[in-house]
């Protein structure tokens, strides 16, 4: 009998410490990033990272090697009904190349882009250590964790306190899904909070900073890949003056191939309809030598790093900012107008995937236009008015009560916006007709260079034996391209094209040859050059075949007939004599 009673104790004991496990694994389970933060004890950090089985969907493994040209190219391709799929998915939901970003490995190798004196330069053991803090929207899952994982290799151990993932309320159950899963598996160090509603980038960095605890605060978009030694320079800029606030080069991750590619040596500037620019930098500033400090008189936004007691102190961001824009401008004049520094770190490069437009929504109209009023009206004083030259609506336009910033700004003790102009940024002109650019030529202000014609010649279809042609005139944007009988006669410029090194085909050196690509299916035709994506066309050449291969689309330029007049377009690549093209060079 007494032995039964044990028994029975024994299976109740059991049956007891079985739940609690369960319970116990439930709630870890479930440790919901909605609740707050995952806590530190579960953070470290691996010299390699374990790629849970399941998500290692990478097809390709990186063997240490920087990816060639070729092979990023052939990632492009689109090979299958799922590659198409992904492609168009990505490209609509976040305007870059997903089918690519997702092949690549989460640790790929980067080039080395910085400069001998940089790269012979040693730091102070003893550093700040920092909070990155990473907001996304509805982020592709492979970008994302790419970034992540960037930062964990390619920075020193001791000075990653810790990464926050600031989920800006994204609607995509799959990501939220993945990231949990992943990051649990690979990265369970890494904190993921999320807001109760949608922030916008500006409150959910704010969200971001008031739980981190690192000493610097280190701010990354959510689509970046962090270079060699990239957070040594700014920390040490840092920790020479905690009110250095400190900017990495920026380079250039191409949103179609996802190539690297060095930024020049640039500096912050803005324009009257209060967007931001690059400016150059002084002639006797050498980038290829150049490992010291540059002073700017902005910066571009998604990426710097700044004492954090002092972050809170200069007071964070503007919380009545919206969605997106205008912060970075508002945070640069309080930097300099309140007593900082605010400096571009040659030596350090971070990489950012630059795309034409900003795939999200923004609830409650244009937050662009909203925030930059808050900007001019709290701190450009009487300069305000080349604002309202350049943009005669924003008289209309509300946005908001801003007298907590007006209050911050007395309380700061913050000099005028003329002191700025004065001291800092002197080379900005000061007429009424400053030029608006719109933030979609970021890119390509950033990386306009030369023109370098590789070859001149017709562009002969080796299927028909026909030339490629302009149907209408050759100034004439839209123009629709065919084939027609090729004119060898010299001096026909609806047949002669220009091919440039940045891999453009220039009709008689005036228009490019762009494919519609936000249309399925679309033609062929004549553009202004500088659209980079639908321009860009590599030779793709295969058993003596060669094809005119377009990454952005992954798809090949064909025709539909052999006939005279047929129009050029895309098609999957194959080995079809339809997308078999040349140049037929001519003097
Ligand atoms: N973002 C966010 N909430 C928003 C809009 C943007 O968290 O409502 C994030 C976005 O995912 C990105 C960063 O803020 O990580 C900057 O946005 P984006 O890259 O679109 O700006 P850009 O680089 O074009 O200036
Ligand atoms: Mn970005």
């Amino acid at each position: 009998m007494p032995r039964l009673k044990s028994l029975r104790c024994f299976i109740i004991l059991l049956a007891l410490s079985v739940a609690i496990c369960c319970f116990l694994g439930y709630i870890l389970w479930n440790d919901d990033p909605i609740a707050g933060l995952n806590h530190g004890p579960r953070f470290h950090m691996k010299s390699r990272y374990r790629l849970g089985e399941e998500f290692d969907n990478l097809n390709v493994s990186d063997h240490g090697d920087i990816y060639k040209e070729e092979v990023l190219f052939d990632l492009a391709q689109i090979k299958t009904k799922k590659d198409q799929e992904i492609h168009d998915a990505g490209y609509h939901q976040h305007a870059f190349n997903v089918l690519v970003s997702d092949k690549l490995s989460f640790t790929r190798p980067l080039p080395d882009v910085r400069n001998k004196v940089c790269k012979d330069k040693h730091y102070p053991d003893h550093l700040p250590n920092v909070s990155v803090v990473i907001c996304f929207f509805n982020e592709a899952f492979s970008a994302l964790i790419r970034t992540v994982h960037s930062v964990y290799h390619r920075s020193p151990k001791h000075l990653i306190h810790e990464v926050i993932l600031v989920d800006d309320f994204s609607d995509d159950d799959e990501l939220e899904w993945r990231l949990k899963k992943y990051l649990s598996l690979n990265l369970p160090g890494v904190k993921v909070i999320r807001s109760h509603e949608r922030q916008g980038l500006i409150r959910a960095r704010m969200f971001g900073a008031h739980k981190a605890t690192g000493e610097v605060l280190v701010f990354l978009d959510s689509h970046c890949e962090v270079n060699v030694d990239w957070l040594e320079p700014m920390l040490a800029r840092i920790s020479e003056n905690r009110k250095n606030v400190v900017v990495p080069i920026i380079d250039i991750i191409n949103a179609d191939t996802f190539i690297y590619e060095a930024s020049p040596l640039v500096k912050g500037g803005f324009n009257w309809g209060m967007h931001y620019r690059w400016d150059p930098i002084s002639a006797s500033t050498h980038a290829s030598t150049h490992a010291e400090p540059i002073q700017s008189p902005t910066m571009a936004g998604g990426l710097f790093a700044m004492n954090r007691e002092y972050f809170h102190e200069l007071g964070e961001y503007d919380p009545g900012m919206d969605i997106w824009g205008g912060e970075n401008l508002e945070i640069s004049f309080r930097i300099w107008q309140c007593g900082g520094r605010l400096e571009i770190i040659p030596c350090s490069r971070v990489g950012h995937i630059f795309r034409k437009r900003r795939p999200y929504n923004s609830p409650g109209g244009d937050s662009f236009m909203k925030n930059s009023l808050r900007v001019v009206h709290t701190w450009m004083d009487e300069y305000k008015k080349y604002f309202f030259n350049v943009r005669p609506e924003a008289e209309k336009t509300t946005y908001g009560n801003i007298s907590d910033r007006l209050a911050l700004r007395k309380k700061l003790g913050c000099k005028s916006f003329k002191w700025y102009l004065d001291n800092v940024y002197p080379e900005q002109n000061i007429p009424d007709t400053n030029g608006e650019g719109r933030k979609g030529n970021m890119m390509a202000q950033l990386i306009r260079k030369d023109i370098v014609i590789k070859r001149k010649g017709l562009l002969k279809h080796m299927g028909s034996g026909l030339c490629v042609d302009s149907e209408g005139d050759i100034h004439e944007k839209r123009t629709l391209l065919r084939l027609a009988v090729c004119n060898l006669s010299s001096g026909s410029r609806k047949q002669t094209w220009y091919e440039t090194q940045d891999k453009e085909f220039r009709l008689a050196n005036v228009l490019c040859l762009d494919i519609q690509s936000e249309e399925k299916h679309g033609f062929a035709r004549l553009m202004k050059c500088g659209s980079f994506g639908s321009q860009e066309w590599v030779w793709n050449t295969k058993d003596g075949v060669s094809q005119l291969f377009n990454p952005a689309s992954g798809m090949c330029l064909t025709t539909n007939t052999v006939e005279p007049g047929s129009y050029l377009s895309l098609s999957v690549c194959s080995n079809s004599r339809l997308l078999n093209f040349d140049i037929l060079e001519v003097p």
